[in-house]
């Protein structure tokens, strides 16, 4: 690929938003990320955009190792290397921590202190189609983190903490890669001294039950609720149930369904479906069968006198499938899809009693003249399947042994054509 260094892009537009010059030392880029976010803070009417861009502008060039980056490379440089997102941080936090809580004094900001959200824990729950068609509940007992109640979630005894030196409380380490000359890769991870927490708790300090961890295992009951009519796959959601952690907006715990197979029946949206395999007398005499239901009913399921029935005929009966999610006095249909057993053989004296009561044989009697012509065939029982898995395999081999040899496919062809 070509032009793999970063091309020389607009590096003097952070200087620009935040009105210093590319000399501009920490403490004038401080002073005037400062006046600048108060400012065009979103809280007090300002343009959220620039807001944006201040913060953005301010978390590159206050960070010696990423403005050394902006300076040489851009802008683009530094998308690169933070993994193609290249949205930085919420400038909210950015504003957060620079300020290090609300620097208008409570009263008139709306937003008051912003919190990441913890991520949502999905857990499949198996269920059988009885489950679904009837209902259920199942109590489940899951663990998770809760914010210890000792020291409400600080960790330490006092309350206190320190911010991490490590990180200068960010949470976050950049490390850069030189790849070439012209070339540097960026990489953010998680503080590994303060587990990306930004800061620390002094060992006299910590608090003994959760041993300065802010949070204990705890064990929860949680009783799911499956509804008459819940579909594959549908989510049950206990919202804010999943780990807690300090400053964290507790995530969800979601319990997604996964039918199992049913023997005998199966689903297809609102309706069931079920196989029946009659006899030939059965599907042209007339049947009856008793199909038990999801929820233990016995149907009694039968021809009308002088019905015959085809194979892979389907016949429906209405109200008995599946009840509807919400609405579960509606029902959808259940279909049954009939198989017809013949018989293998049948004796002459069998064939006669048949060809007096069914209707005539449709071939035409064939002349000794027509047969002259022709040449007799034997039928043969086959198994399609098998047969044509069979010749797949062949082919795969023939196929192999020319990969096999070295030129063998092409040689074969150069034959061809001489
Ligand atoms: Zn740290
Ligand atoms: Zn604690």
């Amino acid at each position: 690929m070509f032009g793999r260094a970063p091309k020389k892009s607009d590096n003097t537009k952070y200087y620009e938003i935040l009105g210093v010059s590319k000399s501009a030392s920490q403490d004038d880029l401080k002073k005037a990320y400062r006046k600048a976010a108060i400012k065009n803070h979103p809280d007090k009417g300002g343009d959220p955009e620039k807001f944006k861009e201040l913060a953005q502008a301010y978390e590159v060039l206050s960070d010696p190792d990423k403005r050394e980056i902006y300076d040489q490379y851009g802008e683009d440089a530094l998308k690169e290397g933070m993994g193609g997102g290249g949205g930085g941080h919420d400038p909210f936090d950015i504003f957060q921590s620079f300020f290090g809580g609300n620097p208008f004094g409570g009263a008139g900001s709306s937003r008051g202190r912003r919190q990441r959200r913890g991520e949502d824990v999905v857990h499949p729950l198996k269920v059988s189609l009885e489950d679904l068609y009837n209902g259920t509940s199942k109590k489940l007992s899951l663990s998770r983190n809760a914010i210890c109640s000792k020291c409400k979630g600080k960790g330490s005894k006092s309350g206190a903490s320190i911010k991490c030196s490590g990180c200068q409380g960010s949470g976050i380490k950049v490390s850069i890669r030189h790849l070439g000359p012209s070339m540097i890769q960026q990489m953010q991870h998680a503080c590994n001294e303060c587990k990306g927490t930004g800061e620390t708790i002094n060992d006299k300090d910590r608090c003994q039950q959760c041993k300065g961890e802010k949070v204990v295992q705890e064990k929860k009951v949680l009783e799911v609720i499956v509804e008459k009519g819940m579909q594959n796959g549908q989510k049950i959601t206990f919202p804010g149930e999943a780990d807690e952690a300090p400053d964290t907006v507790t995530g969800d715990i979601v319990f997604v369904l996964q039918q199992k197979e049913h023997p005998k029946f199966k689903r297809k949206g609102d309706d069931l479906f079920v196989e029946h395999t009659l006899y030939l007398t059965e599907a042209l005499c007339g049947f009856q069968f008793i199909l038990t239901h999801l929820d233990g009913r016995q149907l009694l399921i039968k021809s009308e006198p002088g019905e015959v029935i085809k194979p892979d005929q389907y016949k429906g009966i209405n109200d008995e499938g599946m009840p509807m999610y919400q609405r579960s006095f509606m029902k959808g249909k259940l279909y049954i899809h009939f198989a017809v057993e013949f018989p293998d053989s049948l004796s002459p004296e069998q064939c006669k009693a048949l060809e007096a009561v069914l209707p005539p044989r449709s071939s035409v009697q064939l002349t000794d003249m027509e047969l002259d012509e022709c040449e007799e065939t034997t039928l043969h029982d086959v198994n399609i399947e098998e047969e044509m898995r069979r010749k797949q395999a062949q082919a795969q081999e023939a196929y192999d042994e020319d990969e096999d040899m070295p030129g063998g496919g092409a040689q074969r062809v150069q034959c061809a054509q001489q």
